[in-house]
């Protein structure tokens, strides 16, 4: 793993310590004296994460950090403060200006390895998919700095074979989550696949069980495998840490347990959770945009030239029938001209309902393009398809398409093509050609008609 890090202290030996250890594990190591020049090295370069003294003149750690989770060209940065006193007081502060972690002077070389990697591993992980929301501009970049965004409640599972540490944990999280509890930690899986958790506190307190197979299941199950996890540990299980974090778990924390230090550290998986699941929506959403036709919201050619493949090669290696229909409305040239553009789209959006009204769930309808469609049916003989066109062909002509502009109502009329897939060497070029000629066939033949290829 190589990652740009910044070091900011305003003592240069601590600086050279901790850039000698980095460097060593080849990280690409960045280095300031002061709180505002570390904040203009964040601005004008690439910085994967920053290590950060709390105490520095002028302007301290503390402020720095707000400064750069404010800004929204900066927020997504991990930070990781570093300082001197092991006070909880500090590091809940820290938490509040948006920290992501904390190390204790001197550094612990194996945490300090392990919170700079497991740091890492999720900063690439939101920074795909940033980009990703980033390039389809369907979020703006003010909408990701999570200083800017209310806080939502999380929905946690804490997981803890105690009653007692149970009813503590569960009070202190009671104002920024919604917490379930469960005792037995096999059960505690199956409660994370089935339910939308933001976050999994793993309380290291059973008798009889190590609390990391559990970390590691929820870490390679594919339902689980986004949720952070929080591992609740006893004081001095360095070991035990160092191996959760290499196993994926996010963050931990010691007992004796500050309540102030688990809501914030919480708060800050949570926050991260939100953000990645909004990220990860507004990349879904781009998704669907690219396949689906804005006028209709039915898919587009592009969806179809990839998904008819996809069918035909499932329907033949089935040994499976699938029949498709090319339908085109009748002289819609004479819609445009007569009421305008915007009626004739209005006509579309009408004739793509009552598409979508025709064919069953495992269809797939889509606009081919101006005022042609296409229907794939899996499964259906050219029998089938025939009876599917004809029922369009009546819904289209049996009830006038109603415009905007005053009172108008226009009959309208379709003429379709049906043609079936060949058992042997057919492709949807050449199937959607003969659907296609049928279509010309029933215009030539007087429009308003279906006809279906011979097979
Ligand atoms: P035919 O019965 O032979 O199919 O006659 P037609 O007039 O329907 O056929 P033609 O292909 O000559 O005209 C299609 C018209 O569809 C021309 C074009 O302006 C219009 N059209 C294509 N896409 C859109 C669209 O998105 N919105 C609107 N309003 N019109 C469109
Ligand atoms: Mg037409
Ligand atoms: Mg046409």
């Amino acid at each position: 793993m190589t990652a740009r890090i910044l070091v900011v202290d305003d003592v240069p030996a601590n600086v050279k310590l901790l850039e000698a250890r980095l460097v060593a594990e080849y990280f690409d190591v960045l280095t300031a004296g002061d709180g505002r020049s570390a904040l203009a090295v964040c601005e004008n370069t690439p910085v994967d994460l920053v290590l950060l003294d709390i105490m520095m003149p002028d302007m301290d750690g503390f402020e720095v950090c707000e400064r750069l989770k404010s800004n929204s060209r900066t927020a997504h940065i991990p930070v990781v403060m570093v300082t001197a006193l092991d006070q909880p007081s500090d590091r809940v502060r820290g938490l509040k200006a948006g920290a992501d972690d904390f190390l204790t002077k001197p550094v612990n070389d194996l945490q300090l390895m392990s919170r700079v990697k497991s740091l890492v591993r999720l900063k690439n992980v939101s920074d795909e998919l940033r980009l990703r929301a980033q390039t389809a501009q369907t979020i703006g970049l003010q909408e990701l700095a999570r200083a800017d965004r209310p806080d939502e409640p999380g929905n946690v599972l804490l997981v803890d074979g105690r009653a007692s540490s149970q009813e503590r944990l569960q009070r202190a999280l009671k104002p920024i989550a919604d917490v379930s509890v469960i005792s037995d930690p096999q059960a505690a899986l199956f409660e994370a696949a089935e339910n939308m958790f933001d976050l999994v506190i793993v309380n290291a307190n059973f008798d009889d069980y190590d609390p990391l197979r559990l970390c590691s299941q929820l870490r390679s199950l594919e339902r689980t495998r986004f949720i952070p996890i929080l591992l609740v540990t006893e004081q001095g299980s360095e070991e035990m840490i160092v191996r959760a974090l290499e196993l994926g778990v996010t963050d931990y924390i010691m007992r004796p347990v500050d309540p102030n230090e688990l809501v914030a550290r919480s708060l800050t998986q949570i926050r991260r959770k939100h953000c990645n699941d909004r990220l990860r929506a507004s990349v879904q959403h781009t998704i669907e945009l690219a396949i689906t036709d804005d006028l209709t919201g039915l898919h587009n050619r592009r969806y179809l030239d990839s998904h008819l493949k996809l069918l035909i090669d499932r329907a033949s290696a089935r040994g499976r029938p699938l029949s498709i229909c090319i339908t085109d409305i009748d002289r819609f040239k004479l819609v445009n001209d007569t009421y305008g553009h915007d009626a004739g789209d209005e006509v579309l959006r009408e004739f793509a309902n009552r598409v979508r009204a025709t064919v069953r769930g495992a269809d797939l309808a889509c606009r081919f393009g101006g005022e042609e469609f296409v229907i794939v049916m899996p499964d259906t003989t050219p029998e089938m398809a025939t009876i599917v066109a004809e029922r369009l062909r009546l819904m289209v002509e049996g009830r006038a398409f109603g415009i905007s502009q005053g009172e108008t109502v226009l009959s309208v009329t379709a003429s379709l093509g049906i043609a079936t897939l060949r058992p042997q060497d057919d492709t949807a070029e050449a199937l959607l050609k003969r659907a296609d000629s049928a279509l010309y066939q029933a215009k030539n033949n007087g429009r308003n008609r279906v006809v279906a290829a011979a097979a």
